[in-house]
C-alpha cells in the first residue's frame, strides 16, 4: 500500500536520563517542527518528547524498523534558545541531555488542555451607592480582565460573600474562558523611585545596554543598603517597554524572599511569576504555560528557573550573586549563576550580576573588563555603614556553657535599654551540634552517616543534618548505659537564645533558623512580627543574611566568627566573609546607626580584619594570590568525582581502577583517591577524586575519556561535578 503521507525521518528527545536522542518516522501531515512537544511509542508506552533534530545526519537504525510519531501537542514549541542552552549544560556538566531536557519540563501535566473555567469580569454599569466592601471590590478590578472568585477575594482582600453577591446582583459578569487565569501585568511606570545621582549612573549604564539588544555581563556590586534592588527595578522596567519582553530574575532562595515580592508589587503593581520547588503541580502548570506563551513577564525564581521555556529574554537578572545556593549539588549539578550569563549569551540580552560581596569569580571577571562594573558605595538616604568591632575571646573568657561574652552582654542590654533590637548570628541550627557521655566520652553519632547528631530541644531529639535521621534523646547512654550522663556540647540557635533569655527575663525573641521557619507564611509572619517591633532579640542562621532590611535592628553580634573559616573548601575564607559581611549589613539600615561585634579567637584572620577595617579589596587581592598560587578556580579549573556505593570493598575497587587509568599529563593533577570528608553518607560509603587543570585544558574531554575506560561500575555511583562548591 503507498504511503498517503510520506514519512520522514526526525531525532527526538526523551526528558529521561538517556544521552542521546531517539529515531522517529514523522508523517509529513504533522507538519513538525524543531521544538515541538510530541507524543511517541516506546517500549508498549506512550511517553512525552521534544523534537530535537528535523534533518538528521545517517544513523544505524534502518528506516523500516521506526516507530511513528503519535501526535504533536498543541503547545507553542520549546524556544530555540532554551533547546541550545539544555545541550550546553549537557555538555557542561557531562550529564545526560535527556536529564537536562528534564529540567525544562519539570511540569507535570503540561500537555493536557486547561480546563474550561467560569471567571467573572467588571460589569459596565454600576450603581453610584454602593457598600465600601463592594466598593473596595471595584476599585481593586484591572480593567476588563476577569478572575475567578478566590482571585477576586486576594485582590481585594474581601470574603467569598461579597463577591458572590455580587455576581447575583450582576455586578461581576460571569465569563466561560478556557485556560489559565493570567498574570496581571506589571505596570511599568506605577512607582518609580527617585534616583541618586550613583544609582542614576548605574541604572543608565544598564539602560544602555539593553537598548543595545546584546549580551553583556555587568557586575552591580554595592555595599548593603545602597539601592542595588531599586536600580534594577529601573532596568526591569525599561524591558518592559518592549510589549513582548521576558525578564528573569534569580534569587538565591525564593522561599525567603516575601520582602522582596512585596517591594516588587508596590513598584509595579503586581506579583511577578514565581518559580521554584516548593509549588504546587497547579501553580507551576499556570507558570510554565504562561512562560512559553510569552504571557510571564517578570519571573522570579530560584536556579531552575534557569531551565523554564521564555519565548523572548530580554534581561536576566542575578541577584546576591555570591550565594552558594545558586549551585546544585545532586543530578545535573550546575551553578545557576555561571548558567545565567551563558542563558543571557545565548539570547543575547545583558544579564547584571548583583552583589555587596561579589564571588571573587565575578571580581576577577569585572577587573579584567571581562563584565562591566557598576559600583554603588553609599547606603541610601541618612543610613550609615555600621562601626564594625571584634572581641577577641582570648581576653574576655567566657563562663562554661555561656555564648555571650562580656563586652558582648553590655552592648545588648544598652541597645535593649534603648528600645533598639538585636540580632545574633550563628551559622548552627538546633541547640548543640554534639552530645557526649560524659562517663564514657561515647559520642551521639548518625547509625547512616559518618556526622555527629545535632540535638534539638523543641522535641528533645537528635537529628542528623545530611539524612535526616532523628530519635528521641535517650536517657542512658546507649554505650556504658549510665543513665543521665549525656550533656550538650557547644551552641546551636537554640542555645544562643536560651542563653538570652537568661539574661533578659522580660525580652521578646525571635529564632530564625530552617526548623523554626518551614513555610512562606512563618516567614512572613515573623518577618512581620520583627517589622512592628514585637521583637527585641533575633537569633538566627545564615537565614538572616539573606538581604533582609529591619529599621530599628542596630546591633548584630556573630556568636563564633571562626566557626568555617578553616576545612577542604577552597572557598572557606570568601565565603566567611561574604555571610559576615552581609550579617553586619543588617544592623543600622534606617536613621538610627549600627554596630557590629564579631566573637572570635583569631582577631588577626585576614577576614575579620578585611570586615573591620572594611578594606575588602585587599582581602579579596590575597585570596586571589593564594587561589593563583595553588592554580585553584577561576585560575585553573577543578572538578570532583564522588564514587559512592553500598558496598565498601567495590567503591574502593572502581577507585583504584580509575586511579590506574586516570588522566595524565603536566598541565593536569588527579588527586586521590581517598575517603570523601564525610566517608559515608545515607549508608552509602563515599571515595573522592580531586581533578586540578590549567585553564586552557577541557577538562570535560579528559573526565569523559577517563571514565569511559571503566566501564563496569558493580554497584557504584560515579557523580561529576565541574566547579564543585561542596566539599565533604
Ligand atoms: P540593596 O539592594 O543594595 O541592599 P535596596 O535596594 O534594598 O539596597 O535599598 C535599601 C533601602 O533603601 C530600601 O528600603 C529601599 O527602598 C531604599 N532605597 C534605596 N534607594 C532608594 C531611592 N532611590 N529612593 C527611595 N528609597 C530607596
Ligand atoms: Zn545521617
Amino acid at each position: 500500500m503507498p504511503d498517503l503521507f510520506p514519512s520522514k525521518r526526525i531525532q527526538i528527545l526523551l526528558p529521561l536520563p538517556l544521552s542521546g536522542v531517539l529515531d522517529y518516522l514523522s508523517d509529513e501531515n504533522l507538519n513538525l517542527r524543531e521544538g515541538d512537544f510530541i507524543t511517541v511509542p516506546l517500549s508498549g508506552r506512550e511517553l512525552q518528547g521534544v523534537v530535537w533534530e528535523m534533518n538528521p545526519e545517517s544513523s544505524d537504525v534502518a528506516q523500516e524498523k521506526l516507530k511513528h510519531v503519535i501526535r504533536k501537542s498543541e503547545l507553542p514549541p520549546l524556544p530555540n534558545s532554551l533547546m541550545k542552552f539544555v545541550a550546553w549544560v549537557a555538555g557542561y556538566t557531562l550529564s545526560p541531555l535527556g536529564s537536562v531536557l528534564k529540567m525544562a519540563l519539570s511540569v507535570p501535566r503540561k500537555f493536557d488542555k486547561p480546563k474550561k473555567q467560569t471567571f467573572y469580569r467588571l460589569a459596565t454599569e454600576l450603581p453610584e451607592k454602593i457598600t465600601p466592601a463592594r466598593k473596595r471590590v471595584i476599585d481593586a478590578a484591572i480593567s476588563d480582565m476577569p478572575m475567578s472568585v478566590k482571585s477576586w477575594c486576594d485582590i481585594a482582600a474581601v470574603g467569598e460573600g461579597v463577591i458572590r453577591g455580587m455576581i447575583k446582583a450582576g455586578f461581576l459578569i460571569a465569563q466561560e474562558v478556557s485556560g489559565e487565569q493570567a498574570f496581571i501585568k506589571p505596570d511599568r511606570d506605577l512607582k518609580r523611585a527617585i534616583l541618586s545621582q550613583d544609582q542614576q549612573k548605574a541604572a543608565d549604564h544598564i539602560i544602555t545596554q539593553q537598548r543595545s539588544e546584546k549580551y553583556k555581563a555587568t557586575l552591580l556590586e554595592g555595599v548593603t543598603g545602597s539601592g542595588k534592588t531599586e536600580v534594577y527595578f529601573e532596568a526591569i522596567a525599561e524591558a518592559l517597554k518592549n510589549d513582548a519582553a521576558q525578564v528573569l530574575v534569580l534569587v538565591p532562595e525564593i522561599s525567603l524572599t516575601a520582602q522582596w515580592l512585596e517591594r516588587f508589587k508596590d513598584r509595579f503593581g503586581a506579583e511577578p511569576v514565581i518559580w521554584h520547588s516548593e509549588m504546587s503541580p497547579a501553580q507551576r502548570r499556570r507558570a510554565w504555560w504562561a512562560t512559553i506563551r510569552g504571557e510571564a513577564r517578570v519571573i522570579v525564581g530560584a536556579r531552575s528557573a534557569l531551565f523554564l521555556p521564555l519565548q523572548n529574554l530580554k534581561l536576566v537578572i542575578v541577584d546576591e550573586e555570591h550565594s552558594q545556593t545558586f549551585k546544585q549539588d545532586e543530578g545535573v549539578m550546575y551553578n545557576g549563576r555561571d548558567m545565567a550569563v551563558v542563558r543571557a549569551m545565548q539570547a543575547q540580552c545583558p544579564v547584571i550580576l548583583a552583589s555587596a560581596t561579589p564571588s571573587l569569580e565575578t571580581m576577577i571577571n569585572a577587573q579584567s573588563g571581562k563584565y562591566d562594573w557598576l559600583y554603588l558605595g553609599e547606603r541610601h538616604g541618612p543610613a550609615e555603614l555600621p562601626e564594625m568591632s571584634v572581641i577577641d575571646l582570648r581576653e574576655h573568657k567566657m563562663k562554661t556553657g555561656s555564648w555571650i561574652s562580656d563586652p558582648l552582654y553590655r552592648a545588648l542590654r544598652e541597645n535593649y535599654e534603648n528600645g533598639e533590637q538585636s540580632l545574633l548570628y550563628l551559622n548552627r541550627r538546633g541547640y548543640a551540634p554534639l552530645t557526649l557521655c560524659r562517663a564514657c566520652g561515647h559520642r551521639m553519632e548518625c547509625p547512616h552517616c559518618s556526622a555527629w547528631l545535632v540535638e534539638h530541644n523543641k522535641f528533645d531529639r537528635l537529628e542528623c543534618h545530611h539524612c535526616g535521621f532523628n530519635m528521641k534523646k535517650p536517657h542512658a547512654c546507649p554505650n556504658c548505659e549510665k543513665e543521665d550522663s549525656l550533656v550538650a556540647v557547644g551552641p546551636g540557635v537554640e542555645r544562643v537564645a536560651e542563653e538570652l533569655a537568661r539574661l533578659f527575663p522580660d525580652a521578646r525573641f525571635a529564632i530564625m533558623s530552617s526548623d523554626e521557619i518551614d513555610s512562606p507564611e512563618a516567614l512572613k509572619n515573623i518577618i512581620k512580627r520583627i517589622e512592628k517591633h514585637e521583637v527585641d532579640f533575633i537569633v538566627g542562621t545564615q537565614i538572616v543574611t539573606k538581604g533582609y532590611h529591619f529599621p530599628m535592628l542596630t546591633l548584630v553580634g556573630v556568636i563564633d566568627a571562626d566557626l568555617g573559616m578553616s576545612g577542604a573548601d577552597p572557598r572557606a575564607a570568601e565565603r566567611t566573609w561574604q555571610q559576615l559581611e552581609q550579617v553586619a549589613g543588617r544592623a543600622g539600615r534606617a536613621e538610627h546607626a549600627g554596630r557590629v561585634f564579631f566573637q572570635s579567637y583569631q582577631p588577626d584572620h585576614p577576614v575579620l580584619k578585611a570586615l573591620v577595617s572594611g578594606d575588602k579589596d585587599l582581602f579579596l587581592e590575597q585570596e586571589a594570590a593564594s587561589r593563583e598560587a595553588q592554580n585553584l578556580p577561576p585560575f585553573g579549573k577543578l572538578a570532583s568525582l564522588i564514587l559512592s556505593g553500598r558496598d565498601k570493598n567495590n567503591v574502593i575497587m572502581i577507585a583504584r581502577n580509575l586511579a590506574r587509568c586516570a588522566p595524565q599529563g603536566k598541565n593536569i593533577t588527579i588527586l586521590g583517591p581517598v575517603p570523601a570528608p564525610l566517608s559515608f553518607l545515607r549508608g552509602n560509603y563515599r571515595y573522592r577524586f580531586l581533578i586540578k587543570a590549567d585553564h586552557d585544558v577541557n577538562i570535560q574531554n579528559e573526565i569523559s575519556r577517563w571514565l569511559a575506560k571503566n566501564t563496569k561500575k558493580h554497584g557504584v555511583k560515579i557523580q561529576v561535578d565541574i566547579d564543585p562548591y561542596s566539599f565533604y
